[in-house]
């Protein structure tokens, strides 16, 4: 009954306009047995939420039966599966101190994150390489065809496990600052309970060590890019982005153990780093094509937002990546105003993706609305009901939404809507 009540709340909207909210971010356990299924007791509740989403962009659908989530407690609701909204999640706790807690979500968080600006440290690897090249034909050594490629990775791994232990270390630094805070700094959230695990006797630290430390990352489609002239939608991509997750999580899943503390892989949305990073990266090396020829560099390991295919095709190359992340990552794909009346089309979609073991998945259809009479849809230029010029242009930037796109979010995430090709092909 309580979800029921919250989600047609969502499909109301707010106001006298009936506005889409935009807080709080909406997210809906899917779960087999329970939900997925005509024959499932709350099936009506799954049909609801794609109704919802086709008309209000929430709720994201979070994957209970994710395989990185196993180990949750069927018998206690506050250890299944999901995010914190915009994708942070936390999974297994090493300082749980009742294993039946082990995949507690509630009082948890992500204490800090550290993103690694991969790209950059591709091309540092490559002219590295290149360098060496150039020494090796002024003494008429010749290199074997592909041998720069081969180099500049050899040297990008090892440049990326060097970096990934400076993150370890920044990481630490932060956490031991951090419990250094007396409780009073939060006193609300350690005086009622909010956060898990508090013993006043052992300071914060008692309630911080399980939380997550994420180490996350930028730009894999161009990293990629840079090392071999193909992203991870090409074969060959896929094999050396695979290469690099596996980097990130044995040397996080290091990290928790040597440590006691919930190290995590990280898929960064990156609202600003995505542009500034860019930025500084055009200054340097100026504009090289697929890498630098936007104003953004493309969040976390995603498919880059221009490339045309359909949403399935999507699902299945990132869900080839999501299973080495541990402290959190979104896949989302693009459709255009018509899905808004295929309920069923949506259901497919998001069954897709919980069948390909995505953790969370959400779905963007345009949301566009008149400021002046509260026409929704998708409005290209100004309004079809009243020719107003006043619209509120609504849109996911990362895992939840923004009001107006155009003026809540840097040049960097603005150009990566605009640049959105639309995921057609739902039917097929
Ligand atoms: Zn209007």
């Amino acid at each position: 009954m309580v979800t029921k009540a919250l989600i047609e709340g969502s499909i109301k909207g707010c106001g006298k306009f009936h506005k889409t909210s935009i807080f709080p971010c909406g997210i809906f356990q899917c779960m087999k047995g329970v939900n997925r299924k005509p024959e499932d007791p709350n099936y009506d509740l799954f049909k609801l939420a794609l109704k919802s989403t086709s008309l209000r962009l929430y709720p994201n659908y979070a994957n209970v039966d994710w395989s990185n989530a196993a180990g949750y407690d069927p018998e206690n609701p506050c250890t299944y599966f999901s995010t914190m909204g915009c994708r942070t999640a936390n999974l297994a706790d090493i300082n749980a101190d009742d294993p039946k807690l082990v995949q507690l979500k509630d009082g948890r968080g992500n204490i800090s994150p550290v993103t690694i600006i991969m790209p950059t440290l591709a091309m540092q690897a490559k002219e590295k390489v290149l360098a060496e090249q150039d020494k090796a034909n002024a003494k008429s050594i010749d290199w074997k065809e592909g041998e720069v490629e081969y180099r500049s990775i050899e040297a990008f791994m090892k440049l990326l496990d060097k970096k990934i232990n400076e993150a370890r270390d920044m990481l630490l630094e932060r956490f031991d600052w951090q419990c250094s805070q007396p409780a009073k700094s939060a006193k609300f959230m350690y005086e009622n309970g909010t956060m898990y695990g508090y013993k006043p006797e052992e300071g914060i630290r008692s309630a911080l060590k399980h939380g997550t430390l994420a180490i996350g990352q930028l730009g894999l489609a161009e990293t990629l890019q840079i090392l071999i002239g193909k992203d991870h939608t090409a074969d060959e991509g896929m094999k050396l982005a695979i290469k690099i997750e596996t980097l990130f999580k044995e040397k996080c899943a290091k990290f928790k153990k040597d440590n006691k503390l919930n190290f995590g892989v990280y898929y960064t949305p990156a609202e600003n780093l995505c542009y500034t990073a860019m930025k500084k990266f055009k200054e340097k090396y100026g504009e090289i094509k697929n890498v630098s020829d936007h104003e953004y560099f493309t969040n976390s390991m995603h498919v880059p937002v221009w490339k045309k295919m359909t949403p399935f095709e999507k699902i299945d190359i990132e869900s080839k990546l999501t299973g080495f992340s541990s402290a959190g990552c979104i896949t989302y794909v693009e459709l255009d105003a018509g899905s808004i009346n295929n309920i069923d089309a949506l259901e497919d979609l998001v069954n897709y993706a919980m069948d390909k073991d995505i953790p969370y998945f959400a779905i963007n259809v345009p949301a566009d609305s008149c400021e002046d009479c509260g026409w929704q849809g998708e409005i290209n230029g100004n309004c079809p009901k009243c020719g107003s010029n006043k619209i509120q242009r609504l849109r996911r930037v990362t895992g939840y939404l923004t009001g107006n796109y155009t003026t809540a979010f840097n040049l960097g995430k603005q150009a990566e809507v605009e640049n959105r090709v639309k995921h057609n092909g739902l039917e097929a």
